[in-house]
């Protein structure tokens, strides 16, 4: 079965390098091939026809995927992202990712992922608000908070995810806060939902830096994206006192050897439709020339395929941290493996945002509100956990982090399969 059309060239493709990652993991866990077989496919692809008026009248007719990987450990789970880069391969690969970065992090979930291929730029609110209803209510039968939940993702925010929960809670006639995350705080959102991911990236940087008998204080930190990941992870790391010395948008980035002020860039980004383009404290410079910089930490929280075999040995930074989904390519990878160049790999870092997620799906399941210290103290129990247990992992396989990463999340996720056995 699957991922029908195949546009990227089979080295970037994202399916096949998940697929290859979960081959490297079912042979370092001596995995059975009926399971391998089984985890290597998705459980449910569903695509959709969403047709919707435009403002001008005219119909247009988009196309929408969700595609659930697994459902072995509890509910489908994962985001739901505008841009205009969407195919059924790549979600398919994102829902996989999912499943792993769910179990690695202890959270009972499966993964899920689902999108459509438009530039939510070149469409009106009203227009959005359509194209979201419209798609929720295409996917009635196949989500909800004890099947599949979806959340934030490219090019969607907590209002989308406001239109979902409406359209879904008309549609079974009762408010279900618990049937999508990253919400607003006023329909059963969490405290610190919003900053999530970035923290989560904070938290594993700080973790590894201290492996290294290292802290934040000083250290010189490149981030390619300054959107809600990247944004978030930048002011975190400024307030630990990280010196942020270069950060991007889609248009470009700017650079600062003494370090740029934070909340003074983010200021100025709001103003400048999200770009930090033209920052007057700082100078221009590409987001391929951010990618290459002198800097200890580099923080890819973009998009896929940006380090890859053309510019992976100009890369100088001693730790990655894949804010992205799959940012790293399969074969630069493999080259900063060999470089002794720490990378840690996305189902670890950027698990934040999964993770306060489950604390919201908690919160709105039992209808009791934590405030934002407490959703920030079990997240930091359960990022720290999942990062000391893939440390120990990788010592005890002598593996990369993303080795040792894929091994426990695929690793519990084939024990789950195991112990419930095959319907029928
Ligand atoms: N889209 C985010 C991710 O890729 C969050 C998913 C979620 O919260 O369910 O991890």
């Amino acid at each position: 079965m699957l991922p029908l059309e195949n546009t990227s060239p089979a080295h970037i493709c994202p399916y096949d390098q998940a697929c290859s990652y979960l081959e490297q993991a079912a042979k370092e866990l001596k995995l059975d091939q009926g399971i391998l077989e089984v985890l290597s496919n998705p459980s449910k692809v569903i695509t959709v026809s969403i047709p919707i008026k435009r403002d001008d009248g005219q119909v247009q007719i988009l196309v929408g995927h969700r595609v659930q990987h697994s459902n072995i450990l509890g509910p489908c789970k994962g985001g739901i992202r505008y841009h205009p880069a969407v195919t059924l391969r790549e979600v398919s690969a994102l829902a996989m990712l999912m499943t792993w970065k769910c179990a690695l992090l202890g959270i009972p979930y499966g993964g899920a992922k689902g999108g459509i291929a438009i530039d939510p730029k070149r469409y009106s609110a009203g227009e959005l608000e359509r194209i979201t209803r419209r798609f929720t209510s295409e996917l009635m039968k196949d989500i909800g908070p004890n099947v599949d939940i979806p959340a934030p993702d490219m090019g969607t925010s907590a209002r989308e995810m406001a239109w979902m929960m409406d359209t879904y809670s008309v549609n079974v006639g009762h408010a279900v806060p618990g049937m999508v995350t990253g919400k607003p705080i006023s329909i059963g959102g969490s405290r610190g939902r919003d900053m999530a991911t970035g923290r989560g990236v904070m938290i594993i940087v700080r973790e590894a830096l201290k492996d290294k008998g290292k802290s934040l204080e000083g250290v010189r930190v490149a981030i390619q994206g300054f959107g809600n990941v990247g944004g978030a992870a930048a002011l975190l790391l400024h307030q630990a006192g990280a010196k942020v010395i270069a950060v991007s948008s889609g248009a470009g980035g700017v650079y600062s050897e003494s370090g740029l002020d934070i909340p003074a860039l983010k200021a100025y980004a709001t103003g400048n439709r999200k770009s930090v383009v033209g920052f007057p404290e700082a100078k221009p410079i590409s987001n391929s020339e951010l990618l290459t910089l002198s800097c200890d930490v580099l923080i890819p929280a973009a998009l896929e395929n940006q380090i890859t075999e053309e510019n992976v040995n100009q890369v100088q930074a001693q730790i990655i941290a894949e804010a992205a989904n799959g940012p790293v390519t399969l074969q630069a990878n493999l080259s900063l493996e060999s470089r002794g160049v720490t990378v840690l790999p996305d189902i670890l870092a950027n698990a934040g945002g999964v993770v306060v997620s489950y604390l919201e799906w908690v919160q709105g399941l039992s209808y009791v509100f934590w405030d934002e210290e407490r959703v920030n103290r079990e997240m930091e129990h359960l990022m720290v956990q999942a990062y000391r247990q893939v440390i120990e992992q990788s010592k005890k396989g002598q593996s990369s982090l993303r080795l040792a990463s894929y091994s426990l999340g695929v690793g519990r996720v084939a024990q789950a399969l195991t112990d419930r056995g095959l319907y029928p």
